[in-house]
């Protein structure tokens, strides 16, 4: 590897990457076992979607893990490693002149600079954006059914959305409760068979297709969730579904309006990178969830981030030699 204690540049980190989820740790993994002197920025909690993730099935070596302890598995091998975790919110990033490094800002206005950036920021969970939504967050609407399934145990669950994480998560709920909704828009699922089919033959789930939720009414005196108004998308008839918890799982965009100024992103807001995941600016890549791209899993995030961070190592072998 090339010695670059004689750059002009003054650098922090060989890499810095921009969030804890499974891509983001494993570019770091890669990246520091590399010799890289690399940083990881999180915003929140190291993890990202595997900690609102209730089982997991599909990641090779586990037949079966919660979300949760895959994270602290990965956690605690970065760690071991000894990158170091930044817990910051990055405002923007500067590539700076001829591409050499690049300056990540953070909203307080702490600067650091690394000889490359990867972003791995994921994606946030859409919401629906009917009345009572906001005003019942926390009172019985909830994004996260591990975290905060349990509290409604024995009670009426409702969960929106057709994709994998509504099934899964409508599944997982039912460990709390005999009484379980499933809304969806419609009749169609986009998941594979053995899922759905797993939904549609729970004892404990009712199915409620062709419905999207309007309202979401509560108690005002209790400040809880007491029901939900839903329409027929085709009849445009409108019901109400009593429940005590509403789970809206219907999908997610990426988190990438720190990044907007650098012309990165396609028209939904991911960042487009090449089989290198490599953005259009040298030094800057991207991985995991936040990139444009079909299949998003924990396992492609996984890939994109060593993709990345063994594109980096050669970048930065090369760039000033
Ligand atoms: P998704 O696959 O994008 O599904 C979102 C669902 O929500 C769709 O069924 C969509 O309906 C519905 N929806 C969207 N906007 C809505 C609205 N305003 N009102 C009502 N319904 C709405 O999202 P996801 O399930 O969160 O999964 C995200 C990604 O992670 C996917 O790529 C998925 O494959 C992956 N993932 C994989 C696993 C796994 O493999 N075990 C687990 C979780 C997530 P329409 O179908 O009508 O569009």
């Amino acid at each position: 590897m090339k010695d670059h204690t004689k750059d002009k540049v003054k650098y922090d980190y060989d890499l810095i990457v921009i969030g804890g989820g499974p891509a983001g740790m494993t570019a770091a993994i890669y990246a520091q076992r590399a010799n890289l002197k690399t940083a990881i920025i999180e915003k929140y909690i190291v993890g990202g979607k595997m900690i609102k993730t209730s089982e997991i099935e599909n990641y090779p070596g586990y037949d079966y893990i919660l979300g949760p302890d895959l994270s602290e598995k990965m956690q605690q091998q970065v760690e071991k490693l000894k990158v170091e975790f930044i817990y910051d919110e990055v405002n923007t990033i500067v590539d700076n002149e001829n591409h050499t490094s690049k300056t990540v800002v953070m909203i307080g206005g702490n600067k650091i600079t690394a000889k490359a950036v990867i972003i791995a920021t994921g994606s946030l969970e859409r919401k629906i954006g009917c009345p009572g939504e906001e005003e019942y967050a926390n009172r019985g609407v909830s994004y996260c059914a591990v975290c905060d399934g349990a509290l409604f145990k024995g009670k009426i669950i409702t969960v929106v959305g057709g994709g994998y994480a509504a099934c899964e998560e409508a599944l997982y709920l039912t460990r709390f409760t005999k009484q379980v909704n499933l809304i969806h828009r419609r009749e169609q699922f986009r998941t594979d068979e053995k899922t759905v089919n797993k939904v549609k033959n729970h004892p404990n789930i009712t199915l409620i297709t062709d419905y999207v939720v309007t309202e979401v009414i509560g108690d005002d005196l209790k400040k809880k969730v007491i029901k939900l108004k839903i329409q027929n998308v085709k009849t445009k008839a409108i019901n109400e579904v009593a429940t005590d918890a509403l789970f809206p799982y219907i999908g997610s965009d990426p988190v990438t309006s720190f990044v907007k100024e650098l012309g990165i992103c396609d028209s939904n807001g991911c960042i487009i990178t090449n089989d290198k995941c490599q953005t259009k600016i040298p030094g800057l890549y991207a991985a995991g969830d936040v990139i444009a791209k079909n299949l998003r899993q924990i396992v492609t995030a996984v890939n994109d981030g060593a993709i990345a961070a063994q594109y980096l190592i050669n970048f930065i072998d090369n760039f000033n030699e």
